[in-house]
C-alpha cells in the first residue's frame, strides 16, 4: 500500500489543481490514499502575511470539495481523507484563535508546522533580539517541542524547513544534534509522528525533510512517521517517493503511519514507486 497524506487545494492561494486530478494522479503514481492537507485559515495579523492562507469563509467549501472528491475518487479506488495543515506559533493567543478553526470539524489528520520563513515567525525572532544562526534553530525546535507537547498535532511536518527560505545561513544538523535530538524524544514520548516531507529536494538545500541524518536519530529514538509529497500541483504527488522510500528503509524503518478521523495506521514501508523511464539523450 502506498499513501501520500500532505497535499493543498488552490483555495490557499498558492497550489493549482482541482483535488480530482491530485487523486487521478495518484492513481497514475499506484498511490491507494491520499490525505489533502490545506493550509488552516489565520488570522491575517498573526500571520503577516494576505494571500497565502484560506480564508476562513473557505472552510466548509474546503470540507465539502473533499468530501465530493472523496466519493468519486472511490470509483477508481483511491481513498480520500480530509486533513488540514495546522500552524505551530510561539504567540498562544494567535494559537488559540487557530484551535476554535481547529475545533469546526473532526479532521481525519492534522499536521503541525513552523513555516519559519513567515512574516510572523521572522517578526518574533526580531522582536526577541534572536540574530544569529545558532539562536534562530535553537528556538525554533524548542516552538516545535512545545508544539508536540500540546497535543494538537498528528505528525510534525516538513521538521527542518527552517533551512528552506533564507531565514539562516546555513543548517548542519549535527551542529544541532542536542535539540534535534530532544525534539526526536519528546515525539516519543507524547506519541506524536514525524513527517517525512519530499518536497525538500525541489529548493533551498535540495534536501529531503528531515535531513538524513536527522533519520538517522529519529530511527534510533524510534520516532513513527507519516509522508507527503506537500504538493501544491497534481504532478506532484508521490514526487520523489522513488528515491526516499529506499532511503528510509535503508536507514532501518519498516513503517509507515497514516491517520484515518485522527486514529493511526500501521503500513508496511511500501517498495518505491518505479523509476521514471530514463529518458534517451540524443545522438
Ligand atoms: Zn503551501
Ligand atoms: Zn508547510
Amino acid at each position: 500500500m502506498r499513501v501520500d497524506c500532505h497535499m493543498h487545494t488552490p483555495l490557499c492561494g498558492h497550489a493549482v489543481g482541482a483535488p480530482l486530478e491530485y487523486a487521478l494522479a495518484a492513481l497514475d503514481r499506484k498511490i491507494d490514499l491520499i490525505t489533502f492537507t490545506c493550509h488552516i485559515p489565520m488570522e491575517w495579523s498573526a500571520f503577516g502575511q494576505e494571500g497565502i492562507r484560506m480564508p476562513l469563509s473557505d472552510l466548509d467549501r474546503y470540507i465539502a470539495l473533499i468530501a465530493d472528491t472523496t466519493k468519486k475518487a472511490e470509483a477508481f479506488g483511491v481513498e480520500v481523507l480530509c486533513g488540514i495543515e495546522a500552524e505551530v506559533f510561539p504567540d498562544l493567543g494567535h494559537m488559540e484563535h487557530m484551535d476554535a478553526v481547529l475545533a469546526r470539524h473532526p479532521w481525519d489528520f492534522v499536521l503541525g508546522s513552523l513555516h519559519a520563513h513567515c512574516l510572523s515567525y521572522v517578526s518574533w525572532l526580531k522582536e526577541n533580539k534572536v540574530k544569529e544562526d545558532q539562536g534562530k534553530i535553537d528556538c525554533y525546535f524548542r516552538h516545535l517541542i512545545d508544539g508536540v507537547q500540546s497535543g494538537r498535532y498528528d505528525s510534525m511536518s516538513h521538521p527542518d524547513v527552517i533551512r528552506t527560505y533564507g531565514v539562516v545561513n546555513q543548517f548542519e544538523p549535527e551542529a544541532h544534534e542536542a535539540v534535534i535530538r530532544e525534539f526526536l524524544q519528546t515525539l516519543v514520548e507524547s506519541d506524536v509522528c514525524m513527517e517525512v516531507n519530499t518536497s525538500g529536494l525541489n529548493k533551498g538545500d535540495f534536501e529531503v525533510h528531515p535531513d538524513p541524518l536527522i533519520m538517522d536519530w529519529a530511527a534510533e529514538a524510534g520516532v513513527k512517521l507519516t509522508m507527503g509529497s506537500d504538493s501544491h500541483h497534481p504532478l506532484s504527488v508521490g514526487q520523489h517517493f522513488e528515491t526516499v522510500l529506499p532511503l528510509l528503509r535503508e536507514k532501518g524503518f519498516c513503517d509507515l503511519y497514516y491517520h484515518r478521523q485522527r486514529e493511526r495506521i500501521r503500513i508496511d514501508l511500501p517498495e518505491g514507486l518505479p523509476e521514471e523511464a530514463p529518458r534517451l539523450l540524443p545522438d
